[in-house]
């Protein structure tokens, strides 16, 4: 992923996913060696971006002043390992609200393009999920990497039955840091 820009997907990810949502600081675990592979893919050249959906805020769990301060927490231990997240983007949107920046959606990739001025072609998108893949691809991104973690081993499964593997897939985002494209 040298040089490249790297879009994150954030539960399952970076940090262990919950079907209880994460949204508080002291529900919020890295996955081991993550801030690791961040570290090393700036220490690379990479600008990382992640890109999430949140809706526990439409459903009243936590605040978006709540969320902002659990990301600025995240990115200070993510940069006390010397990594750097470039931004967050995340939607807080309800499924069923039908906008368009909620994955698999291309929204957030596209909103960071906007704001950014990034060459979306060149661009990974890493995630766990089977949204992730599809949003990915649905924004013009060079490669869609699965992780094995939180979700990543049923998305695979789905992923292969449906005929749509995607283009790399590593046990964890430690692992995927090293995927020379
Ligand atoms: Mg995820
Ligand atoms: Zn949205």
């Amino acid at each position: 992923m040298l040089k490249h820009v790297v879009f994150l997907d954030r539960d399952g990810v970076i940090n262990a996913d919950s079907p209880d949502y994460v949204i508080s600081w002291e529900e919020f675990f890295f996955i081991p060696k993550s801030r690791q592979a961040i570290a090393d893919l700036c220490a690379a050249g990479c600008t990382l971006f992640v890109v999430t959906n949140q809706s526990a805020v439409h459903r009243k769990m936590i605040t978006v002043s709540e969320l902002e301060r659990l990301h600025r927490k995240m990115i200070a231990a993510i940069e006390d390992r010397g990594g750097k997240i470039q931004d967050v983007f995340y939607c807080p949107h309800l499924p069923e609200e039908g906008c368009l920046c909620r994955k698999p959606k291309p929204g957030l990739l596209l909103e960071a393009q906007r704001r950014y001025g990034i060459d979306l072609s060149t661009a990974f998108m890493v995630g766990d999920s089977e949204k992730d893949m599809v949003c990915g691809r649905a924004a013009g991104c060079r490669y869609a990497v699965l992780v094995r973690t939180g979700n990543g081993r049923q998305a695979e499964k789905r992923l292969k039955e449906k005929g749509q593997p995607p283009d790399h897939i590593a046990p964890d985002l430690f692992s995927a840091a090293r995927f020379q494209a």
